[in-house]
């Protein structure tokens, strides 16, 4: 649905972004992760025609993106604006009597958002009466209304707590789910693995990772089990030498450990070296946060 091919841009002298590439499919959720200042909201936008790249380009449904294109993109910019003085309601409607609804439709689903937001008795305060976290949710609603097909979401979950990240998350998926393209950008990459289906991860201008998240994190997994055992009596677990163990302990009657196995070895091998010194009560793949393969994937660079 959308491409960016070898988009460079360059403040003077300083590159913001160094030959990005990146490709969303329709359907599909696809997070840019990377640390404050790796260029996410300059490749967010480009693709919206606010910035121009230097070199390279961004292909929406096959052609190169234009301003026609604006119509089918909801974007929630980094830099949130609602006018403070006057009424949510009001402004709501007018925002989205902008993007071409109807007053009528307008009102129907806004008035129907808002109560599915639980937000319906704020319709008539002042933007500038409500908390940071109120208006995000406001502006949020004004960016989905019109039904885009490709939504950009630029740190949606800034100044959320995380009661209402979780319930922004939810929405993110079900506007997937209902056919929406969703593009975002985040800075905290360990709240959102969940939710993305693929995602590049950026650092200083440039993808140093990017794909599906679930084979990301299979291809980054390190043969690492956390384990639990049922023992009658305190005695010591053993395995064999080769089997790395950190965290290990007993408690009340319950011995816990994370077990790092050689590359020749398997979960199975595990349970074979265990199983008759105790019950084995929980046997669980450790796989690496996006955290993790984010540090790991700079260092291979
Ligand atoms: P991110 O969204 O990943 O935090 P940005 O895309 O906002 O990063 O910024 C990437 C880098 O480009 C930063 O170092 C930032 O200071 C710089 N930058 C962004 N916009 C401008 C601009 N208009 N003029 C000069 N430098 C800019
Ligand atoms: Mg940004």
């Amino acid at each position: 649905m959308l491409q960016a091919e070898h988009v460079t841009k360059q403040f003077g002298d300083f590159y913001a972004l160094h030959d990005v590439s990146i490709d969303v499919s329709k359907g599909r959720i696809f997070g840019l992760l990377g640390p404050n200042g790796a260029g996410k909201s300059t490749l967010i936008r480009i693709i919206n025609q606010i910035l121009q790249s230097d070199e390279g380009k961004v292909i929406f449904d096959g052609h190169e993106i234009r301003l026609s294109d604006v119509e089918h993109i909801g974007y929630l910019p980094e830099e949130r604006g609602l006018y403070k003085k006057m009424k949510v309601g009001e402004q709501a409607l007018y925002l989205a009597q902008l993007k071409g609804l109807s007053r009528t439709e307008a009102e129907k689903r806004l008035r129907w958002w808002f109560k599915h937001l639980e937000i319906d008795t704020w319709w008539n305060r002042k933007v500038e009466e409500l908390s940071k976290g109120m208006q995000q949710k406001v502006q949020f609603v004004t960016t989905v209304l019109h039904n885009p097909k490709l939504l950009i979401f630029d740190e949606p979950f800034s100044g959320f707590d995380p009661v209402n990240a979780t319930l922004l998350k939810k929405e993110i998926l079900r506007l997937r789910d209902e056919g929406a393209t969703v593009i975002f950008s985040t800075h905290n990459m360990s709240s959102v693995e969940e939710i993305c289906d693929d995602i590049a991860l950026i650092n200083h201008s440039q993808v140093v990772l990017n794909g599906n998240v679930k084979e990301i994190r299979q291809s980054y997994r390190k043969n690492m089990f956390h384990l639990e055992i049922r023992c009658t009596d305190s005695r010591t677990i053993t395995m064999p030498t080769e089997f790395v163990v950190t965290n290990g302990k007993e408690e009340k009657g319950v011995y816990t450990a994370d077990v790092s196995l050689p590359p020749t070895a398997s979960s199975n091998d595990l349970l074979s070296a265990v199983m008759s010194q105790g019950q084995v009560s929980a046997l669980q793949e450790i796989l690496p946060s996006m955290n993790d393969i984010f540090i790991e994937a700079v260092s291979r660079q």
